[in-house]
């Protein structure tokens, strides 16, 4: 008989693995402290491209294996999934595109079309996942291929997961801190400023400081953002001003109206991402998939079928 599995989170990484699991046949739960909306999953836009996480290459072969399948999921607008323009510019001189890149066709953004604000951009193509619904979206399949999701639900260790699951698959992000415990682990809290939707046919992305960005979504557009080692999961009303104000200048006209303002912790891991096979002093398997950092929903599909290989 196959396993009974306990996915621990409800994140972006967890719903990918237990979606994957359930699919297979696995008896499948979530149990987790935050669902849905208040993940921090559910505070990124998302774009997919590799960032906060390092770029070697398992990253960019994990990376490259999600790409794919969010193409897939792209086909279906109900996924939440679409493909977008992303435009990334630099402040600081010229800049070229990452080597992985070169496997897209990206151009040179042409210097009429570069704000005042940068000197130099270029242009890749790339997967859109808007997280609420997409978080919806992974939800809904997991649960209509059998399994089961509960929140409210806080662990301080692994063995307390009920002795009825034999094997346990740790999705924590950053609560991998305490509950592993994983002193590896480090908060990369953002905070983004969601503002009404406004016609802009592209994203736009500047990781030179201060770290900026502009993501138009179908319903309204992610203002951004923030990238400091902080566990506060409020937002800072001084900090949305600046983010705007940021925004206004590289856009050159006024933001839309603030719908909300949002902040989550990216699970930062200072030696990398963590997946991998362990004994619990009870006996059990745990297979971590952690510490993706601002990548979470770019490595999801290619981590979570590595942490599947380990059945
Ligand atoms: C502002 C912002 C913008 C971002 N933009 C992008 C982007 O454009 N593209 C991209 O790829 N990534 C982006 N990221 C990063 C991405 O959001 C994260 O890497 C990803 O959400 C991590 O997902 P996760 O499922 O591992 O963790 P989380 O979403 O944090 O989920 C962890 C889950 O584990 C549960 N949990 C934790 N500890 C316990 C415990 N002890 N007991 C029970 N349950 C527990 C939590 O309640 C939660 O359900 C962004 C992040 C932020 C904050």
């Amino acid at each position: 008989m196959k396993s009974r599995v306990a996915v621990i989170g409800a994140g972006d990484s967890a719903l990918t693995c237990a979606v994957l699991l359930a699919q297979h046949g696995y008896q499948t739960a979530i149990l987790a402290d935050e669902i849905g909306d208040e993940t921090n999953s559910a505070a990124a836009a998302a774009i997919w491209y590799p960032y906060d996480v390092g770029a070697s290459d398992q990253i960019i072969a994990w990376a490259l294996t999600s790409y794919d399948r969010f193409i897939e999921l792209a086909r279906d607008a109900q996924t939440g999934v679409s493909v977008t323009e992303l435009r990334v510019f630099s402040r600081l001189g010229p800049i070229t595109p990452p080597d992985w890149a070169q496997l897209f066709a990206t151009r040179a953004v042409p210097d009429s079309e570069i704000p005042a604000a940068f000197v130099s951009g270029f242009t890749i193509r790339v997967p859109l996942i808007e997280t609420g619904k997409y978080l919806d979206y992974l939800t809904t399949r997991f649960t209509n291929a059998g399994g089961s999701r509960n929140g409210g639900i806080r662990f301080t260790r692994l063995e307390e997961v009920n002795a009825g699951f034999d094997l346990i698959v740790d999705c924590a992000g950053i609560g991998a801190r305490e509950l592993v415990p994983d002193p590896e682990m480090e908060p990369h809290r953002g905070q983004v400023a969601i503002v009404e939707k406004f016609d802009l046919p592209y994203a736009v992305v500047c990781d030179d400081p201060p770290l900026m960005y502009v993501i138009p979504r179908s319903n309204d557009c992610v203002f951004g953002g923030t990238n400091e080692i902080s566990d506060k999961r409020t937002a800072d009303p001084q900090t949305t001003v600046l983010i705007i104000t940021e925004c206004e200048r590289v856009l050159g006209r006024k933001a839309p109206a603030l719908l909300r303002e949002r902040v989550g912790l990216r699970p930062g891991r200072r030696t990398g991402v963590r997946i991998e096979a362990e004994k619990l002093r009870d006996g059990r398997t745990v297979i971590h998939n952690y510490g993706h950092g601002g990548s979470g929903f770019t490595l999801s599909w290619g981590c979570a079928e590595i942490a599947l290989s380990y059945l």
